[in-house]
């Protein structure tokens, strides 16, 4: 099968979250197949400085317009393991994020509108496969295509909708206002860029069964994007949880670790990797308790606010916990732990950090409001360090509470509860402190996350698109 997957980031070349890891595992996971799989994604500003090898393949070169405007875009070409990836140049993608800016509309529409006059001009692919509302607008437009292409979306974060105005559709996108009068992509006064591909993609999935039930199951949150799913699209959406991609995360191949290991030597590996690391961050080598990590967008999603409920804890278990993270809520969570000494935390991305920080914890923390499938909790689990989490969405699907015996693999609570955050903690630093972790991280580490059982499940949904 010809797929393309479009995308507003993937590894190695930009990422601010699950997103990027997704796109790049599943990709190479579909080579393996044997399918033909390409990705095509933005060429942001901050790939000319890490990946300038990629100026010097252009595939493409062509214009397009966008209503009253004639846009220029040029298209760079690089195959690795297997996958094709296409880069879409243009100035509105040279700044230093991804994400974020105000005229962001205007920026993924015309993403959008690039994609849809690439495929046109390669018009071979039978299946183009967007994900979140960057991309979502592309299966309306793929519509009107010559060559009828099946469309899915997948849907990594609902909270993330793309709010627009009715005339978004024909300024940026060249289509009537019929469909903004007729509702069919309106959500209350805005033009809703994921509801539209929810309305006319051929198949819809979350990243999680548990999350795909919750989305069904709850009519008012995310702006009633579950009504809209379970009204219109019921028999046409499903779940499948995320793989992981297994060669970037390995403890016995990780070149950011200062020791590599595997589960027969992971006590004298995760010593090494913690003193490692408290000694790059100016703390303590010595230090003997629990540590306690996140490695995590701060934002309201993650349950921040039940990371900060821990801070004063810490001290009577002589536990440590060390953050790293941006997002909407860095300065408070800075705020907030200047008073404990036994918190760290690192305000900015850090790709290398995070690695040895997943191989150095003890325990990490992930309390989420909500988590439509999780990456960070499948790589502690690899790493031998156990996940303390929120019993919502794929980290209802892939971790088992200690206290159900055989199988377990972390601890669980009811999600936005502060009592079951803290008392998990509690339960962690017991069993640290007991030496009864062994088990667990045993059921981690042998866990399977590869992508070969998820990428089956996609291609079985491409399949059961019927040609129209
Ligand atoms: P989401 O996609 O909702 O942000 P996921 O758990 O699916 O959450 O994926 C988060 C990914 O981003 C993980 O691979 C995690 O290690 C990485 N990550 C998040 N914040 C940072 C950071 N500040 N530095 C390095 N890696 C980060």
């Amino acid at each position: 099968m010809k797929i393309l997957l479009v995308t507003g980031e993937s590894l190695p070349y930009a990422k601010s979250g699950g997103l990027g890891d997704f796109i790049y595992s599943y990709g190479k996971a579909l080579a393996k197949e044997g399918e033909d799989c390409s990705v095509i994604m933005p060429f942001y500003g901050v790939m000319r400085r890490k990946f300038p090898q990629l100026l010097e393949n252009v595939f493409d070169q062509y214009d397009f317009k966008m209503s009253w405007r004639d846009i220029n875009v040029t298209v760079f070409q690089e195959e690795r393991d297997g996958v094709k990836f296409y880069f879409v140049c243009h100035d509105v993608f040279e700044r230093d994020n991804l994400y974020g800016y105000g005229d962001d509309n205007y920026r993924f529409a015309l993403f959008m509108m690039a994609v849809h006059t690439f495929i046109t001009r390669h018009n071979d692919y039978e299946i183009v496969h967007c994900n979140d509302w960057q991309t979502a607008v592309l299966p309306l437009l793929l519509n009107y295509n010559s060559k009828s292409i099946k469309t899915v979306l997948t849907i990594h974060n609902p909270a993330y909708q793309g709010w627009g105005g009715r005339n978004d559709l024909s300024d940026f996108f060249n289509l009537s206002l019929g469909y903004y009068d007729s509702g069919f992509v309106r959500m209350g006064d805005c033009f809703n860029y994921l509801k539209t591909g929810i309305m006319s993609a051929d198949k819809i999935n979350t990243v999680s069964r548990t999350h795909a039930r919750e989305l069904l199951n709850d009519h008012s949150g995310f702006g009633g994007m579950g009504a809209i799913i379970d009204w219109c699209r019921h028999y046409d959406f499903s779940g499948i949880v995320n793989g992981l991609d297994i060669d970037v995360w390995d403890p016995k191949t990780d070149k950011q670790l200062a020791m590599n290991y595997t589960y027969e030597n992971y006590v004298e590996g995760k010593k090494a990797n913690k003193r490692a690391l408290l000694e790059k961050l100016g703390l303590d080598p010595d230090f003997q308790g629990p540590l306690f990590s996140a490695i995590t967008r701060l934002s309201a999603q993650k349950g921040v606010e039940r990371i900060m409920d821990i801070f004063p804890h810490l001290e009577e278990k002589n536990a440590r916990l060390i953050v790293i993270g941006t997002g909407e809520m860095e300065e408070q969570f800075l705020y907030k732990s200047l008073p404990f000494k036994n918190v760290y935390f690192v305000k900015r991305y850090d790709e290398e950090l995070a690695h040895l920080l997943y191989a150095a914890s003890d325990f990490f923390l992930m309390p989420s409001y909500f988590e439509p499938c999780g990456t960070s909790q499948l790589i502690s689990m690899r790493y031998g360090t156990l996940p303390i989490v929120s019993d919502v969405g794929g980290l209802n699907d892939t971790v088992r509470d200690v206290s159900l015996g055989e199988g377990a693999n972390g601890f669980t609570f009811y999600n936005t509860d502060y009592f079951g955050c803290v008392n998990a903690y509690y339960r962690a630093c017991d069993l640290y402190w007991a030496k009864k972790m062994q088990p667990l991280i045993d059921v981690g580490m042998h866990g399977d996350y590869s992508w070969a059982k998820s990428a089956k499940e996609y291609l079985a949904l491409y399949r059961s698109i019927d040609w129209k």
